[in-house]
């Protein structure tokens, strides 16, 4: 089983011509909202596109924000944990995109704020944790500990991009970052390569959007060339690839067998539509990686990451 612990945000989101300028209003189109929040996008990809068991820790206010999350997690059978908090709202997300699929965000965190250490319940049954950074670092620090305690493997999605405290990466057993959350953990603006090798977590999975992804796992290097698909709206690749990346690990799968997985759930988010609405199913998934996995581009995979052979 997975147990997941992170954000939930309702987004809502507008259509326009264009994102408006400080003091501009702009008349907009199509307002919808979408059950959103990296934690819960990954706690559903997990049991939706990776198949597995998963339980959830939130923070949601006690208002009318909350009910479509907690229902997209329910349609999901993610089992969740929710802290009600009376004083603070659902967290939201502002988000205007523009006809030429720039976006803008703002992000009103509200109860994701509230998740503290002590909110994480016992893991007992749990083989890993996957964690983000939409909450409290202190939280997600504490729990990385609890889960290492238990004997629970950890994953963290250090996104969005910050820099660690040490504490936190030495808690960490799989580390899944793209390039620019690469660089702030690493400090350091350079290859993959170079960053890498600024950092001793013992698995590093970097996505690297339409080119695909690279691990390394005790020394050795991974690569895997991305399904290639037509994108429409890449939102929740990311998280898509991190739950069913962690949905395999905690099935037994190997690495490799585990980032074609995570491909293959990255690669068909990219194709629909909005956030928990674009993460593709089990059956999606394997048929995709059964239709035979992406080759030949390693070698160019292995020159953009600055790998020597
Ligand atoms: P993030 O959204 O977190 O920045 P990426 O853009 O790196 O993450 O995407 C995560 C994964 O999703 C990639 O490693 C890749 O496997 C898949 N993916 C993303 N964009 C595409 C694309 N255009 N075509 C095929 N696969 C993609």
């Amino acid at each position: 089983m997975i147990f997941v612990a992170g954000s939930a945000n309702l987004d809502f989101v507008v259509r326009a011509s264009h994102i408006p300028a400080p003091g501009e209003t702009v008349l907009g189109r199509g307002f919808q909202t979408f059950p959103g929040g990296k934690g819960a996008n990954q706690a559903i990809a997990c049991a939706r596109a990776g198949g597995a068991p998963t339980q959830m820790l939130l923070a949601l206010g006690d208002d009318a924000y909350a009910q479509p999350l907690e229902a997209s997690l329910k349609d999901a059978g993610v089992v969740a944990h929710v802290l009600r908090t009376a004083d603070q709202s659902t967290g939201t997300a502002f988000i205007c995109v523009s006809d030429d699929a720039e976006n803008a965000i703002t992000v009103a965190p509200g109860a994701n704020l509230a998740l503290q250490a002590q909110h994480l319940p016992p893991l007992a049954g749990c083989s890993h944790l996957l964690l983000q950074l939409e909450t409290p670092i202190e939280a997600v620090t504490a729990y990385a500990h609890a889960a290492k305690t238990q004997g629970v493997q950890v994953v963290l999605n250090a996104a969005p991009a910050q820099v660690l405290p040490k504490a936190l990466l030495d808690a960490v057993d799989v580390l899944v970052v793209n390039e620019g959350e690469l660089a702030s953990v690493a400090q350091h603006q350079g290859s993959v390569a170079e960053c890498l090798a600024r950092l001793d977590v013992r698995c590093i999975v970097v996505t690297l959007g339409h080119r695909g992804c690279c691990a390394r796992m005790d020394g050795e290097i991974l690569l895997q060339a991305a399904f290639p698909v037509t994108p429409v709206d890449t939102t929740a690749a990311g998280d898509s690839f991190c739950g069913a990346l962690t949905a395999a690990l905690s099935q037994g799968h190997s690495l490799a067998l585990a980032l074609q997985y995570g491909s293959a759930a990255g690669a068909l988010a990219c194709t629909r539509p909005g956030a928990q609405s674009s993460i593709p199913t089990h059956a999606e998934v394997q048929a995709l990686v059964h239709s035979g996995t992406p080759s030949g581009a390693d070698a160019e995979l292995r020159k953009f990451c600055g790998f020597t052979a």
